[in-house]
């Protein structure tokens, strides 16, 4: 652009780069005269049509610039010699940019993917960005943060989780050690602030927890126990329900079994599953166990990659696509699955088949006044998209379980007719 622009001020100041027709009139004057009124007349009347040539010809310059530069680029593409322009006295200076990194960029925060493996490298504690001319600054360097993981023990995991607290992402008190409840603190704090929520505490999750403008926990919004996931209402990968606790931490193992340490559900939810399970073993039947309660997006694709696997090696000459289509017919896409809502659990007896157990059959006939419907049944197939599930149960709260039960509805069914689908 500023090259452009300069072009034609140049011509203008060098009147000699037109063609032709100015150079005989720029010499006539020199040429010596003889003393006759007749060369005297004639050398003024050049010189009247000298001076008329070069005003007009500024004119013309001054009224639009961009009709010389044009002409010139023109004559520069024609092929025909075209004088250079003079060089600027005044050198061209590029500004060279300097490496801008943003505010708080140093720790990952606005892009912890923008630092090359930051995320993957533990232990690192800074990774400057590429700097192209080196800057003395006053600023202050830096604080490092090692990256803490579910695991992790010690005074830096102490410290995160008395901020995280303080935001009221965790009840417990900090004892230092990375477990269940914290691992649902630390991502949580990354989903109501926007950032990957994947549980581990890097540069950009421990800057944002301690810079002092982190969204509490009361910012999130209010759990919706009425919330409809199915293939057509699908969640967002990043999706992090708000108010998740390991069972294990409400639920004492007298009441229900946990198959795998640190799964998590909602707090409400899992309340009513031990008032349910409760009562439940007062009237005689126990030994309950919970196979599977909250899932993320990423463990739900994990179980679809899985079951792809299995049917390839089952069936040789099946295509990929063949093994995906077969794999949907009983497993949730990523994101269709409600166990990533936090509300839903898979009931279970240690060692047996569910269905058909005495356990299955209370189950069925009470959980809605705890406000669980069992969510996938063989009549409702064609409107949940999932075959029956004897096992799954999802929280919806005792008023809708109540209203779901008495009308035979399923919540596909429940959200229509009450008329509130959101999504
Ligand atoms: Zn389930």
């Amino acid at each position: 652009m500023p090259e452009r622009r300069r072009r034609p001020a140049q011509r203008a100041a060098n009147p000699e780069e037109e063609p032709a027709p100015a150079k005989p009139a720029a010499r006539q004057p020199q040429r010596p005269g003889t003393a006759g009124g007749a060369v005297r007349f004639t050398l003024a009347a050049l010189f009247v049509l000298l001076v008329v040539w070069v005003f007009s010809g500024m004119t013309r310059l001054l009224a639009d610039p961009r009709d010389s530069a044009l002409l010139f680029a023109e004559a520069e593409a024609s092929g025909t010699p075209t004088p250079e322009p003079t060089p600027s006295p005044v050198p061209t200076i590029t500004p060279t940019p300097r490496a801008y990194a943003p505010f708080g960029a140093q720790y990952g925060y606005g892009g912890e993917d923008l630092i090359p493996g930051a995320q993957e490298t533990e232990g690192v504690l800074f990774t400057p960005l590429p700097t192209d001319t080196p800057e003395p600054t006053t600023e202050p360097t830096p604080e490092g943060y090692a990256t803490l993981r579910k695991g992790a023990q010690g005074e830096d995991v102490r410290r995160m989780q008395q901020a995280l607290a303080s935001l009221g992402y965790l009840n417990d008190t900090a004892d230092g050690s990375f477990g269940a409840n914290t691992l649902a603190a630390v991502t949580f704090f990354q989903a109501v602030n926007g950032l990957t929520a994947d549980g581990i505490a890097g540069q950009k999750t421990l800057s944002l927890l301690y810079g002092g403008t982190a969204l509490p926990a009361s910012a999130a919004p209010a759990m919706d126990f009425l919330i409809l996931v199915n293939r057509e209402h699908m969640l967002d990968a990043n999706y992090v329900p708000s108010g998740l606790v390991a069972i294990e931490s409400v639920l004492s193992p007298d009441v229900v079994k946990v198959k795998y340490q640190g799964t998590r559900a909602n707090k409400t939810a899992t309340e009513a599953l031990g008032r349910m399970l409760q009562d439940a073993i007062a009237d005689g039947v126990g030994d309950w166990q919970i196979s599977s309660a909250y899932r993320t997006g990423r463990d739900q694709q994990k179980l679809v990659d899985n079951s792809v696997a299995a049917y390839l090696r089952n069936h040789s000459d099946w295509s990929r696509k063949q093994a995906l289509s077969a794999t949907y017919n009983t497993v949730a896409p990523a994101g269709a699955s409600e166990h990533q809502t936090g509300l839903a659990f898979d009931v279970t007896v240690p060692g047996v088949s569910f269905a058909g157990t005495p356990q299955q059959k209370w189950l069925h006939k009470h959980c809605h006044e705890y406000g669980f419907v069992v969510r996938f049944t063989a009549e409702k197939q064609k409107l949940t998209g999932f075959i029956a599930e004897a096992w799954h149960i999802r929280y919806v709260g005792t008023e809708a379980a109540a209203i779901m039960t008495k009308n035979d509805w399923c919540l596909e069914e429940y959200v229509e007719h009450m008329g509130i689908l959101q999504q």
